[in-house]
């Protein structure tokens, strides 16, 4: 993978640099619950104003699809970004035409302006090329820092890079430098942990990581889909007995491409889905007929803590376990914490991500200590899917 980074950026004072980043948090009774995604593009848009270019932030907020809505109005979002960037951030209610272009006539080196909400064109989500033309109007140079929206091709994540010169900034750099460590150019060996509720949800995930890893273990909900189609009797567990031969597929493709499967050798088994239910620790085979499993059991995790002491690479998504509900949590606590010790020892590089993967690791304590926590939810998946992101591969052609 070859981008260009801001490192390539020198002499940007008084360009216009348009800077594609995510804005798309969170938001009740008109506040910001969690500025987690403003915090991520906040370097990126102090460093290109510390080099005195004008910063030009485009971004999308909510579904509007394509229509001007109130309350998808990015102008919501302005004060929180001033607050965290502790900077004034002009805005304009247009991200094109002659609104943008007078806000941007205004600016002076290392002012930072907000633009309107780019979904509220439909030619944004279109990826049409007359409106990735009037953005580009509106810029000298086109940094994109929303890996969160690399997945998809629209034209302020794909096609303005067709029009002006693109660079990746710092968090889309992060990013990449990260995925590339755990799955494009890993030290082996590479193990994977897919957790979580269903198999439907992951098929591809599934059948993309058995050709890249070394062992895959497969623990939550979804192992109960891989036990019962091995004829394990899985009692009232959550489990998608119709997707059985989809399973076996999937163990068959890892046969061949010699990745181990891990499976769950015990669990920990409830007749409720609810905190602090009554719970025992059966062998798998031994689950009772009326009971669920709703963790992996000690044995289970030992086994995962050997494979992750063995790893060079690990890459996470999904929780072993029901772990929002106590004592449920226990394995994916301890099989996070196990791998966070190895990687803070400098034993392993370890990148987690996708759904309630920040979550979980966030229960456990020990996001801060891995290699990279992707918060990107459905690009961090597609791209562990060995989907193309077409933000991602523009930036490198642009090269
Ligand atoms: P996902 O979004 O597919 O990663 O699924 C995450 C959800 O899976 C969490 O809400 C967990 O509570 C749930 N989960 C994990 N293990 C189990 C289990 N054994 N039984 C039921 N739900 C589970």
């Amino acid at each position: 993978m070859t981008f260009n980074t801001l490192d390539d950026l020198t002499d940007i004072a008084g360009k216009r640099v348009l800077v594609r980043v995510d804005l798309n948090v969170p938001v009740k009774d008109g506040r910001v619950t969690d500025a987690t995604r403003i915090e991520r593009v906040a370097p990126t848009i102090r460093e290109l104003s510390e080099k005195g270019g004008k910063v030009i932030l485009l971004a999308h907020f909510g579904r509007p699809k394509g229509e001007a809505v109130a309350d998808m109005s990015l102008a919501l979002i302005a004060p929180a970004v001033e607050d965290i960037l502790d900077q004034r951030v002009h805005f304009a209610a247009d991200c094109i035409g002659d609104k943008a272009a007078s806000a941007i006539a205004e600016l002076k080196n290392g002012d930072v302006l907000l633009l309107e909400n780019t979904r509220f064109y439909k030619g944004e989500e279109k990826n049409d090329a007359d409106f990735a033309a009037a953005l580009a109007a509106n810029g000298d140079i086109y940094v994109n820092d929303a890996f969160s929206a690399a997945h998809r091709a629209h034209a302020s994540t794909e096609g303005l890079a067709r029009h002006l010169p693109a660079y990746a900034g710092r968090t889309m750099q992060a990013e990449l430098e990260a995925l590339e460590k755990g799955l494009g150019k890993p030290k082996k060996p590479v193990v994977a942990i897919v957790g979580g509720a269903k198999v439907s949800t992951k098929i591809d995930l599934l059948m993309n990581l058995v050709t890249k890893v070394d062992a895959l273990v497969i623990g939550g909900g979804m192992a109960n889909t891989f036990l019962a189609a091995k004829g394990i009797n899985v009692g009232k567990s959550l489990c998608e007995h119709d997707l059985a031969d989809l399973a076996n597929q999937i163990m068959a493709k890892a046969e061949t491409a010699n990745c181990a499967i891990v499976l769950p050798v015990d669990g920990v088994v409830a007749r409720e889905f609810k905190a602090g239910a009554d719970n025992e620790v059966v062998s798998i085979e031994a689950i009772p007929a009326d009971a669920m499993v709703l963790d992996v059991g000690p044995k289970s995790v030992d086994a995962i803590n050997d494979w992750i002491s063995k790893a060079a690479t690990l890459v996470w998504n999904g929780p072993l376990g029901a772990f929002e509900i106590a004592p449920f949590d226990k394995a994916t606590v301890a099989a996070a914490k196990h791998a966070a010790s190895r990687t803070k020892s400098g034993n392993l590089v370890s990148v987690a991500g996708g759904g309630d993967t920040v979550s979980a690791l966030n229960h456990a304590e020990v996001a801060d200590d891995f290699s990279y926590v992707s918060t990107a939810g459905g690009a961090f998946l597609e791209w562990m899917e060995g989907k193309p992101l077409p933000g991602v591969d523009i930036l490198n052609q642009s090269r």
